[in-house]
C-alpha cells in the first residue's frame, strides 16, 4: 500500500492520442486508512464513550465503501471519453475494444453535444466521408474511361452503334416542368 497516491494525471488516450486528464488513484492508500482510523475512533468515543468493538466494524465499512468507490471512479475514468477507448477490455480482447469503439461512435453520432467536443473521432469520421466521395468520383473516372475505351475500340471495328450505348450516360433525371 502506497503511503499516499496521486488523485489524477494527464494522461493520452493510447488509441485516439487525445490528451485527458483522468483518475489514476486506484485504491485506497495508507493516508486514507488513517484518516479514517481517525475519524472511526472519535466516532467510536463519541458514541460508545471508549474503545468498543464496534468501532472496528465501523472502520472496516468505511475502508472497504472507499475502497470500492475509489476503484469503480478509476475504473471509469480510464474510459476514453473522446472515442470510447476501454485499455483493459483491449487487453483481455482487441475486437472487444474496437466493437465499443464503433458503438460509442454510433452512439454519440446523434449526440449534438459530441458534435461539438474536441473528439478525434469527428476527424476520422470527415475523413471516411471524404475517402468515400474520392472513391466515388475515382470509380466514375473510371467507368467513364472505360466506356471511351470500349466506344473508341468498337468505332475501330465497326460495331459503333453498340459501342456508343456503352458510353456514359447520365442518369435521365426525371425532369419535372
Ligand atoms: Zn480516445
Amino acid at each position: 500500500m502506497k503511503i499516499i497516491s496521486r488523485l489524477r494525471d494527464e494522461r493520452f488516450c493510447a488509441f485516439c492520442r487525445s490528451p485527458r486528464r483522468l483518475y489514476v488513484k486506484k485504491h485506497v492508500d495508507l493516508t486514507n486508512v488513517l484518516g479514517v482510523l481517525l475519524v472511526t475512533g472519535a466516532l467510536t468515543h463519541v458514541l460508545w464513550g471508549g474503545p468498543d468493538p464496534r468501532g472496528v466494524v465501523l472502520f472496516m465499512t468505511f475502508i472497504v465503501t472507499g475502497e470500492v468507490f475509489i476503484y469503480l471512479r478509476w475504473r471509469a475514468s480510464i474510459v476514453c471519453r473522446m472515442c470510447g477507448f476501454d485499455p483493459l477490455i483491449y487487453k483481455k480482447s482487441p475486437e472487444r475494444a474496437a466493437k465499443a469503439v464503433n458503438q460509442f461512435f454510433k452512439e454519440q453520432a446523434e449526440n449534438p453535444a459530441f458534435w461539438m467536443s474536441k473528439s478525434p473521432l469527428l476527424e476520422v469520421h470527415r475523413r471516411l466521408k471524404e475517402d468515400e466521395k474520392r472513391r466515388e468520383d475515382v470509380a466514375a473516372v473510371r467507368k467513364h474511361v472505360a466506356a471511351k475505351k470500349a466506344n473508341a475500340l468498337a468505332s475501330k471495328g465497326g460495331t459503333a452503334p453498340i459501342a456508343r450505348s456503352a458510353a456514359p450516360t447520365r442518369p435521365a433525371a426525371t425532369k419535372s416542368p
